[in-house]
């Protein structure tokens, strides 16, 4: 239909296929399928044990150019790109992307679920609640957090021995550890299993985790874009007694615990990696974990359901999994390893799963190699970048927007001088994409005002710098039929040989790790550690934690740390300001410049349009 009609007007004028329909189409049995509504459904992971010698489908990432405030395209092209082999192609396919956030939603961005004729429905199912994942983090996270505060009051107020008395109470006549308490035993190096035999000191090694306030690195969470809970007094009550520190909120999707549904494999690897968060130092400078605190079969719990990839569907009535949707600036940015790996056993050897890494290639891309594919030890056959007229012409010096203006002549006429400037940032994206092996197939998701010379300009550069392949496509307007050149160009891609090789080797020190990605991906000409960043090289590396793989936390709008330096910035020097573990995860996560944990809202919400229609009871106002 012409003019494209509003996202959610679209969804809307779709009627879903049942969702039990959709999941034996796709070779899932019954008892695997878990029922939320009509629309969505969990899918448990025993389906990859049953189809254990199934051979993988064809794995296919997308990615982007550096982002602009334009908007790239990169969900809607996952979808469309879906469409196109699925429904005209006749592949078999899975789109696997991430959940959002409510924050966004609610807040600056506004839905997530692709756009035009290439969305996941129902997209205020998919938008909203889901089926309560991210409620399910932020209830874990929290646990967390309230017993990390109320271990510290405890000790604070009762003596060793009743302390003792308390965490292994009578029972029978008899005291006994948990098997959680015998795990912290052993680290403690306490080799007994029977309490009435520790001796004094044993006694108040165990009771006391002596947590130093000030090295509390756990936060509590909330999906909302609140930003006066940036920074907060907690223990303000007279019942604790004085005992008040400084804490703050961060947005769930940034929370540890979400980085770990995305990249675990396994119920028990969940479990085993919700056991080593570390929230804190002792004030010896022993790591205290989750499992010190005993609270990690609890989370694992708590997240029992959450760990089961969700399946809802394409516009064209293809299967997608959305699955966790951890924060691309301080997280990987990545959907769930446990989604990608059901979905390629489901496809089978001839068919593809296309997945998609957030924010641009230097981002999403590099952490979904270096990070998602070593923990999951998957290779994929094709990345797909995404780039837009706009976004390039931004990159050659086209003026800065501001959300809801019109936008400028540069960006609604031919301009091909800047387009050509621009393509400076897409080639070098290309040439970070390479550093992995993986063949490129570019895709230049066109917009209405986009001219065909501009479009040809992109894909010409693209290949002259070193793309296999570079299609326009028009899936926003058109759907999967938008897309069918895009899916040809990545069928004879996957075919095309690879050698995936990883940017660095994992047992590197960790600066050397770090400096690698800042000069081979961003181009800077070296790092510089400022003396936070410093001692925690130190502190990590006698910590043993030395030997995770990196995620950087940087601005995702420059390839450099200077979010207003378009292109390709040259001659500098990348600051690394401090360095965070996500332990459990499994990164370690060096701080360039300040990361908002927490976004705010702006004068003008989204959620001022959102409401639910008394006549039909359907939600309106996402878009
Ligand atoms: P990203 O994943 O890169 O953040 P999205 O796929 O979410 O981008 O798209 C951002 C917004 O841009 C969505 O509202 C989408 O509808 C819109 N959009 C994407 N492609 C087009 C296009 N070709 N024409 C018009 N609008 C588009």
């Amino acid at each position: 239909q012409r003019p494209v009609p509003s996202d959610i007007v679209i969804s809307r004028s779709c009627v879903p296929k049942p969702i039990d329909c959709l999941a034996s189409e796709i070779g899932l049995l019954s008892y695997e399928v878990e029922l939320y509504g009509k629309t969505k459904a969990k899918v448990q992971l025993e389906t990859i044990d049953r189809l254990r010698a199934q051979a993988d489908g064809k794995y296919v990432v997308v990615t982007g150019i550096t982002p602009t405030p334009l908007g790239e395209g990169k969900s809607t092209t996952t979808i469309g790109l879906v469409q196109a082999l699925g429904a005209h192609l006749n592949r078999n396919v899975f789109a696997c992307v991430r959940q959002p956030s409510q924050g966004p939603t609610f807040g600056i961005k506004g839905g997530a679920a692709g756009g035009g004729y290439s969305q996941v429905i129902p997209m205020e199912e998919f938008n909203l609640h889901l089926t309560g994942d991210i409620h399910a983090i932020t209830a874990a996270n929290n646990l967390v957090a309230a017993a990390i505060d109320a271990r510290m009051f405890h000790e604070a107020t009762q003596s060793d021995k009743a302390l003792f008395n308390r965490l292994v109470p009578l029972s029978g006549g008899q005291r006994k550890f948990s098997p959680v308490q015998i795990n912290r035993l052993k680290k403690l190096g306490i080799e007994k299993t029977d309490p009435s035999t520790l001796t004094e000191e044993e006694i108040t090694r165990f009771a006391r985790l002596d947590i130093d306030p000030e090295s509390i690195t756990w936060q509590r969470v909330l999906d909302t874009n609140d930003r006066f809970l940036r920074k907060i007094t907690v223990g303000q009550s007279p019942t604790e007694k004085g005992h008040t520190r400084t804490a703050q909120f961060d947005i769930t999707v940034a929370s540890e615990i979400m980085a770990v549904l995305a990249l675990t494999s396994s119920m028990e690897d969940m479990r085993q990696r919700l056991a080593k968060m570390v929230v804190a130092t002792s004030r010896s400078g022993v790591p205290i974990t989750t499992e010190d605190l005993g609270v990690c079969g609890a989370l694992t719990v708590l997240m029992k359901d959450a760990i089961k990839p969700n399946l809802m569907q394409t516009l064209e009535g293809n299967p997608v999994f959305v699955h966790a949707g951890p924060f691309a600036n301080i997280a990987h940015g990545n959907s769930s390893i446990l989604a990608d790996k059901i979905a390629l056993k489901l496809v089978g050897p001839d068919g593809f799963v296309v997945t998609e890494a957030g924010f641009g290639a230097d981002i999403g891309m590099e952490k979904f190699f270096n990070i998602k594919c070593r923990y999951s030890g998957l290779r994929p056959h094709v990345v797909v970048l995404v780039a837009t007229v706009r976004a390039l012409k931004m990159h050659g010096g086209g003026p800065t927007v501001t959300a809801g203006m019109p936008l400028p002549k540069e960006y609604t006429e031919e301009n091909l001088e800047l387009v050509e400037k621009g393509c400076s940032n897409l080639r070098k994206q290309v040439e970070n994409a390479k550093h992995f092996g993986v063949p490129v197939v570019v895709a230049v998701n066109a917009f209405k005002t986009d001219s065909e010379a501009e479009l040809q300009l992109i894909c010409k550069l693209a290949k002259e710098a070193g793309a296999f392949d570079a299609v326009p496509c028009t899936h926003w307007a058109d759907g999967g039929a938008g897309a069918v050149e895009l899916g040809k160009a990545v069928q004879k891609a996957a075919e095309a040989p690879s050698k995936f090789s990883f940017l660095y080797d994992i047992e590197l020190p960790v600066v050397d790790k770090i400096r690698i990605i800042a000069q081979k991906i961003y181009g800077a000409d070296d790092i510089e550690l400022l003396p936070d960043a410093q001692h925690k090289v130190d502190l990590y590396t006698k910590q043993g934690f030395g030997n995770l793989p990196i995620c950087m936390a940087k601005t995702h709008l420059s390839l450099s740390h200077d979010a207003e330096k378009k292109g390709v910035p040259t001659g500098f020097v990348l600051p690394i300001r401090d360095i965070r573990a996500s332990v459990g995860a499994g990164f370690l996560y060096p701080l360039v410049g300040t990361m908002p944990t927490i976004p705010g809202l702006p004068t003008r919400p989204c959620f001022y349009d959102i409401d639910l229609d008394p006549l039909t009871g359907e939600v309106i106002g996402l878009f």
